[in-house]
């Protein structure tokens, strides 16, 4: 008897838990990367964030954002924890392997910030020690690129940050708008001229969910046309 109670209440807690997600949908980031994802009065915001209301209200859905490491998005979304990564993520043969992703979004440059009496140069860059987010397209940069170096991997770029001031790292090579972001908010840094390399933005799906894919492509198209991601940059860059 106790068994059949037990069964039956598992059975109404996994129904009352499906039927819940059903009226929601989850997107992943790493809420660390303003001006696309980060918090504000303890809610996560940002361009990426807005463009994920936006899918969510075409789908009729409400919008619930979860934040992980940059390195876990990938797996929360084929583990299918998320429907959809949105985080600022460039599109790589790499990762084109292991997900999908939508049409580009956005076309960032990943630059090199320095504190402000440094007197690296781009080309001097081979033999410093280099901070990145680990799991990012600066990461495999670095390691490609830069094989006298130290690389300095970390989860947040907060923590990158400190280091660079602490004089722990002599640079850190990052996206240049999340980059500007962090010079406007910390004294003593600065980026260089120039960036090293450029990447697209686009929004992950779990491989072979066309459908999902399909009704995001549907919302960027639009949202590009109405200049709108352009709008989204200037209301979470001041
Ligand atoms: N655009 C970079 C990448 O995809 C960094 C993204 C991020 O840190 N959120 O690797």
């Amino acid at each position: 008897m106790k068994r059949y109670l037990l069964f039956g209440l598992v059975l109404l807690l996994m129904l009352t838990g499906c039927k819940k997600n059903e009226n929601q949908i989850v997107m992943v980031t790493e809420a660390g990367f303003a001006p696309y994802e980060y918090y504000e009065n303890g809610e996560i915001v940002g361009v990426d964030i807005d463009i994920a209301k936006e899918i969510a209200d075409y789908l009729g859905k409400e919008l619930v954002v979860k934040d992980v490491a940059f390195d876990s998005i990938i797996n929360e979304i084929n583990s299918g924890k998320a429907s959809f990564g949105a985080a600022g993520m460039s599109i790589t043969p790499e990762r084109l392997l292991e997900v999908d992703f939508s049409i580009e979004y956005v076309v960032s440059n990943q630059v090199v910030m320095v504190r402000d009496d440094s007197d690296i140069t781009k080309d001097k860059i081979n033999g410093k020690k280099i901070a990145v987010q680990l799991g990012s397209v600066a990461d495999s940069y670095a390691e490609d690129n830069y094989k006298d170096s130290e690389i300095v991997r970390q989860k947040k770029y907060l923590s990158m940050v400190e280091d660079l001031k602490a004089k722990k790292v002599d640079l850190i090579i990052m996206d240049n708008l999340p980059a500007m972001e962090i010079v406007k908010e910390n004294s003593g840094l600065k980026i260089l001229d120039g960036y090293l390399f450029s990447d697209s933005y686009g929004i992950a799906v779990k491989k072979g969910n066309t459908e999902l894919l399909n009704d995001i492509n549907t919302v960027l198209r639009r949202l590009m046309d109405e200049g709108k991601i352009e709008e989204y940059i200037i209301n979470h860059s001041e």
